[in-house]
């Protein structure tokens, strides 16, 4: 197997809009887990990783044309890797300046289906973009990234993957307490790592021209072909707002509170990327905010998909120009006629998957309004009697086809009502059998809790690994119950007050 060529495409198309820029050389660098599955879809042999070439190049010591350079060797006089500049919205105010302060773009490649594919650094030093920041990255978070990306992914939630996490050999100053933690690198795989940030920065800072060239960039990687109708910008618009609307469906449906959805944290891909802060609900709470830096509740649980329509709102602002160079209005017209399209496909998507998750039959383009707008009303209720008995988010859904449901509340019987609407809207025969057996698919035994990840990452912090794995394990194969993983199966004790403080 020859191994996957790496290039700069990014660099290549969007002038002003990343520096070629070195990773240091970790001192003394390790894997602490590879992801052997994504590593052969990539086109890379597990094994070559693990050697010194391999470490190598998960560390971006690498030469000019992007090929590891052993352990000792000079680094290039130009840097084969770049490290990527954008601006964003956080927390509602708009930053001229944000970019890779702590990362490097590997490059991009072709994976073994075709799809090109950017390999990202996370922890690989500061950059020409810290701004005050160290530049390294904390074992604990880029492992709590690699769980969450996995546990999306397993549950067919578009989202950036870990292919890898090393520790560096450093002991790095801890973003919180006074006890040094091991610093690390995450190696991301991603769609590509074009943010809605990224064109926030090029329609602040650079000419036209550069404007047309990165969209032109970002339709190239994420249209798919030959569907431009109206004008590029317009297609990647629309492109966008509905691939977020499905993500924010799915969030929403598996409790997904991500935490930070700055703009410069929403990718034009649709993956959910930046897991930092992020956290699944225990108990279904529709104000529920796990990170301790939105003290406002900006970005909490049931704020979710509003945001993402705001962001997409800044979004289709850097586009005016570019939809329709002539005539403003018309341009404002017709990205405003796109973000009106952003909560009819969420509801479409959100009643779909609902059904799935209650075995309701709703698939295929026949299920018609009315009937997904019944199976909404229903989950809004469901939501509301989950919150006021304080009932588990994903132990609740789960419980339809393993346990009895109703011995999840203190007061049963507004469920047992409830549940004959789920009933009647379910009907008979095949396509109910159907629906009813897809149930164990849509509903996830295994997500990764914040108690057990909390110490999962704890254990990982004094050097065992082993939970870490088990939770990996679990999560990667989220819907399949095994006797020896019930210990990370429900919420465990203490999960409601928890707060991260890790940043992205
Ligand atoms: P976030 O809100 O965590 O997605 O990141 C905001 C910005 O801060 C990004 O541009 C990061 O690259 C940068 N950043 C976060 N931590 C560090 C760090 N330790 N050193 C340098 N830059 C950082
Ligand atoms: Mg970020």
């Amino acid at each position: 197997m020859d191994d996957p060529v790496l290039h700069q495409s990014y660099a290549a198309a969007a002038a002003d809009l990343s520096v070629p820029w070195q990773a240091e050389t970790p001192p003394d660098p390790a894997l602490a887990w590879l992801n052997e599955d994504l590593a052969r879809e990539l086109g890379y042999d597990p094994a070559w990783l693990r050697e010194p070439a391999g470490i190598a190049l998960l560390t971006g010591q690498v030469d000019a044309d992007g090929h590891p350079v052993p352990a000792g060797g000079a680094a290039p006089e130009r840097p084969f890797t770049t490290a990527q500049v954008y601006a964003g919205h956080q927390f509602g105010s708009p930053n001229p300046q944000l970019g890779d302060g702590r990362a490097v773009l590997l490059g991009d490649l072709l994976d073994t289906t075709g799809r090109r594919r950017d390999l990202h650094l996370k922890g690989a030093g500061a950059t020409p973009f810290a701004r005050a920041g160290d530049g390294r990255a904390p074992l604990g978070p880029m492992l709590r990234e690699a769980v969450v990306g996995e546990s999306l992914h397993a549950l067919g939630v578009p989202t950036t993957r870990a292919l890898a996490v090393l520790t560096t050999g450093e002991q790095i100053a801890p973003r919180q307490g006074v006890t040094p933690e091991p610093g690390a690198i995450l190696v991301r795989v991603a769609a590509s790592h074009l943010r809605v940030g990224t064109v926030e920065y090029a329609a602040w800072h650079l000419d036209l021209d550069a404007r047309r060239a990165l969209v032109q960039y970002a339709a190239a990687r994420h249209l798919p072909e030959g569907v431009e109708t109206k004008s590029t910008a317009l297609d990647l618009l629309e492109h966008v707002t509905r691939a977020q609307a499905e993500l924010l469906a799915q969030w929403m449906l598996l409790g997904f509170v991500h935490g930070v959805m700055n703009t410069d944290n929403m990718t034009l891909s649709g993956e959910g990327i930046d897991y930092g802060p992020c956290a699944f609900l225990d108990e279904h709470r529709s104000g529920a905010v796990f990170s301790s830096i939105d003290r406002g509740g900006r970005y909490a649980y049931a704020a979710q998909p509003g945001i993402a329509l705001w962001n997409l709102s800044r979004f289709a602002e850097t586009l005016i120009q570019l939809i329709d160079e002539e005539d403003p209005n018309a341009a404002v017209e017709q990205a405003t006629a796109v973000l009106e399209d952003f909560e009819p496909h969420y509801l479409d998507a959100y009643g779909r998957r609902l059904a799935a998750k209650l075995g309701i039959p709703a698939h295929g383009e026949g299920a018609d309004a009315e009937h997904l707008a019944a199976i909404r009303a229903s989950g809004a209720e469901l939501f509301a009697l989950l919150e006021e008995q304080h009932v588990d988010h994903t132990g609740f859904f789960r419980a339809l086809t393993d346990a009895d449901p109703a011995a999840l509340f203190a007061d049963p019987a507004p469920f047992t009502s409830w549940y004959e609407g789920v009933l009647a809207l379910r009907g008979s025969g095949a396509s109910a059998e159907a629906a009813l057996a897809g149930m164990d698919r849509a509903n996830p035994v295994y997500i990764p809790r914040n108690v057990h990840l909390e110490a999962a990452l704890r254990a990982a912090h004094l050097g065992d690994l082993a939970p870490a794995y088990a939770l990996l394990d679990a999560v990667r194969r989220p819907c399949e119950r095994r006797a020896e993983l019930a210990h990370l199966e429900g919420p465990g004790d203490g999960g409601e007050h928890f707060m991260t403080f890790c940043g992205t």
